[in-house]
């Protein structure tokens, strides 16, 4: 059987030069290869960048309404095609289905935002500044924009990206995950076929090669990009030192703060969801619980409970909870960080590591482990795991758990559970976080919010979607204005005052 081959999108249609370099695409949950997807080389990315050089030449001067109409087409085919879509993230990152299907409805969110894109991106008028004088600003795409993008939400990172980036007049390369490319593929189909003109939005596919290539086009005028945080940086210097503007989003390590008040049985369901939900494979996952008091005690036998509940398989199968990693390096990877945590001392409440799902041997699975009595210098609280590993640390007050979260060096998401309304006031005034939950463990903005990090999960200024997204993808112009007059003749070298 020939094997499927996954290539790039420029111009409105699929590649059909064959490429000179490949990667695998996994099924996750049976550890076979599926596909394999193009590298683009540097020349394919010229090519894709010349097509939306050419295209943003045209497409910042469609009308607002044209824009949105295409925008509101795209939101109906992608909700129409949500199952289709979540199929797909099932089979190439292997997440379960009723998890794929909330990673569509949230991308959606963004792309239902960007029709709104007539108020959102509207300037500022200010009538006789000076006699007879008006000045106004007026916000203009910057041109070509590049999304580069990491596996574990192939649908709807980059949809925190273009829908906002072309509704606001910009045209847009996407390097996806190489991991899991296909979605990105369909969602290609179905902005032509909401009638998105050609050139408007690319894709390559491919690793470092094409990255470093749209880093250092000259006709690129800003990147977004979302991943781990040593790339991030990369990313961040390498694009802003060839003049680009860049939004980078890096890796996380997020804490839930449990207080001794707060309601056990709702923290333990919130820990357990928000721990081992995707794997762990979320940037906003909960990796440690920070127990102040006697939480832990408290929480310990509830957490352990609901675990040994969990339906980890294939994420097709009914009532899969958990499916499996993205490839056997991560799996082992993490498996890796449950050894060393073992060995710098750590108590390994819940072990995952040998388990089996049944006709699914060579699948990349690996149960839920939980740790107690975790300490701050210990290799698993310091590093992000990125899987199905969540740990306890025992803090003796509120005031040491605050300080462990600041002194942290990631700063996505945060959480805090207690009844107490004057500690939760303290804990968003204080806390260093990017985006805080109070009894709510994955605070994921709203579209109409921004979405981003603090510290080392984000370099660079902006946020990504919501209002900080058009900031990025516009930039003002300010216009000062007078109808000619004959009572204003005359030459006058002194700086213009107004009058
Ligand atoms: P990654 O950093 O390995 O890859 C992200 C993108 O960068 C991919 O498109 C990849 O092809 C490219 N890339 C990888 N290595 C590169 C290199 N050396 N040079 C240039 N480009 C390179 O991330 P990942 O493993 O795909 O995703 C998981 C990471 O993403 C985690 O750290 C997670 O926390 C983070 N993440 C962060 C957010 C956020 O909003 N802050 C959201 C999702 C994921």
């Amino acid at each position: 059987m020939t094997q499927k081959t996954i290539t790039h999108w420029i111009d409105g249609k699929s590649f059909d030069r064959p490429a000179e370099r490949h990667g695998d695409v996994y099924n996750p949950a049976t550890g076979q290869v599926q596909a394999k997807v193009a590298f683009a080389t540097p020349s394919v990315v010229d090519e894709a960048v010349e097509s939306a050089w050419k295209a943003a030449q045209t497409w910042r001067s469609v009308s607002i309404a044209r824009r949105t109409k295409i925008l509101f087409a795209f939101r109906q085919l992608v909700d129409k095609h949500q199952h289709d879509l979540a199929h797909l993230l099932t089979l190439e990152h292997g997440k379960v289905t009723g998890d794929a299907l909330g990673e569509v409805n949230r991308g959606l969110e963004v792309i239902e935002f960007a029709c709104g894109i007539a108020d959102l991106a509207k300037g500022e008028y200010s009538e006789n500044v000076s006699s007879d004088v008006d000045s106004y600003s007026i916000r203009q795409p910057l041109g070509v924009v590049a999304g580069i993008t990491p596996f574990n939400f192939p649908a709807m990172v980059p949809m925190w990206m273009y829908p906002l980036a072309l509704a606001c007049g910009n045209t847009f390369v996407l390097k996806p995950s190489e991991r899991d490319p296909s979605v990105t593929n369909f969602c290609a189909q179905l902005l032509a076929d909401a009638g998105l003109p050609p050139g408007v939005f690319n894709v390559v596919h491919g690793d470092k090669a094409a990255v470093d290539r749209l880093l250092e086009h000259p006709k690129v005028a800003a990147v977004s990009f979302v991943g781990s945080t040593p790339i991030a940086r990369y990313i961040y210097e390498t694009g802003t030192r060839h003049g680009k503007r860049v939004q980078a989003l890096g890796g996380a390590k997020n804490h839930m703060i449990v207080l001794p008040d707060a309601d056990m049985e709702l923290a333990a369901d919130a820990a357990v969801s928000a721990g081992y939900g995707s794997a762990g494979e979320r940037c906003m996952a909960i990796s440690v619980l920070v127990a102040v008091g006697n939480a832990a005690d408290k929480l310990l036998p509830l957490i352990k409970e609901r675990i040994a509940k969990l339906k980890v398989n294939d994420g097709l199968t009914a009532g899969a909870e958990m499916g499996p990693l993205i490839n056997q390096a991560h799996r082992d990877k993490v498996a890796g960080y449950v050894d060393s945590g073992v060995a710098e001392g750590a108590t390994l409440v819940t072990d995952g590591r040998g388990l089996q799902v049944a006709d699914r041997p060579g699948g990349f699975f690996l149960g839920p482990c939980l740790f107690d009595h975790v300490q701050p210098n210990m290799t698993i609280y310091k590093d992000e795991i990125f899987g199905p590993v969540l740990s306890i640390l025992r803090c003796g007050s509120y005031d040491e758990a605050i300080k462990l979260v600041n002194e942290n060096p990631y700063a996505n998401g945060v959480a805090l559970f207690t009844n107490d309304g004057g500690a939760a006031r303290k804990f968003q005034h204080e806390v260093e976080v990017g985006m805080v939950g109070i009894n709510v463990p994955i605070p994921v903005p709203m579209a109409y919010y921004s979405f981003g990090g603090w510290k080392a999960s984000l370099f660079g200024d902006h946020h990504i979607y919501g209002r900080d997204g058009v900031h990025f993808y516009t930039r003002t112009k300010a216009v000062t204005s007078r109808w000619p007059d004959p009572r204003f003749r005359g030459v006058d070298l002194g700086f213009p005052q107004n009058k």
